[in-house]
């Protein structure tokens, strides 16, 4: 059972991706089918932006583009690249700026470079007031991002969030909301279920984070938004809730963080 007899919004999904780009008619099908009726494409360069801003064309009320150039890609981006998201972003052709933020997973040898592209986009939000949203992963990455982002007058959201409770809980003082992909299904992600349990249903969003990280069930596939169902199911039960209640919460967060349902 994949329905779930509510509207779904999968936060943060690669269309744009080879692997999802090549099917994009059969991946955004399943995902009409699987209840989902928005999805924010989040494209990392030119060429990803290209590819979002024609799947958009066909499906304009399912599909909206976000861009950034990701702190893991800042150090082999192209001034073409940065330039051409960069006037997207300014002609309001995006709905959000992300992900962007800092990535140290394999070390911090283009710290300096991460932190100027996100305070930048963080310049270029509160010119547009778009909604950013975080990628952050890797050891200081957190309590870095936070002394960075302190007083940033935007709208703040960490997508695949998988920091500790102590972490959740200071990106939600901060005002900061927070984002969970399949990750929160594993067997082993006992913490991560906790900080479900802990974070306000109002401060909480649902993605896939397709093509990666496929749930628990799925694990081994090419991931895709119609797999959303099973994230929101295990986020219900940590909440205590139905998963239409769960679905509808969500949805409407999403529609106010992204500013895009009405
Ligand atoms: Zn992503």
């Amino acid at each position: 059972m994949t329905q779930l007899d509510s509207e779904l919004f999968d936060s943060h999904a690669h269309l744009s991706d080879d692997s999802l780009f090549s099917d994009a008619q059969g991946v955004l099908l399943r995902a009409r089918e699987a209840g989902i009726s928005k999805i924010v494409n989040v494209c990392t360069d030119g060429r990803s932006l290209q590819r979002g801003q024609e799947i958009r064309k066909f499906q304009p009320d399912l599909v909206f583009n976000a861009a950034a150039v990701p702190p893991h890609y800042c150090h082999e981006s192209s001034e073409e690249d940065l330039k051409g998201i960069e006037s997207a972003i300014l002609a309001k052709e995006v709905v959000a700026i992300g992900e962007t933020g800092l990535d140290y997973y394999y070390g911090k040898e283009h710290r300096t470079k991460q932190i100027k592209l996100l305070e930048r986009y963080l310049a270029l939000a509160a010119m547009t007031h778009l909604p950013v949203f975080f990628h952050v992963r890797g050891e200081g990455a957190f309590s870095e991002l936070f002394s960075l982002v302190r007083y940033a007058p935007v709208k703040m959201l960490i997508h695949c969030f998988t920091g500790t409770t102590l972490e959740a809980k200071q990106a939600l003082d901060l005002g900061i909301d927070l984002s969970f992909s399949g990750i929160v299904t594993f067997k082993k992600s006992e913490e991560l279920r906790c900080v479900v349990k802990m974070a306000p249903l109002d401060r909480i969003h649902v993605e896939t984070d397709s093509p990666y990280l496929a749930p628990q069930t799925k694990r081994g596939k090419t991931n895709e938004p119609s797999f959303l169902p099973e994230i929101l199911r295990t986020i219900a039960s940590q909440k205590e809730i139905t998963p239409q209640e769960c679905a509808k919460k969500t949805f409407e967060n999403s529609c106010r963080f992204f500013s895009i349902c009405d």
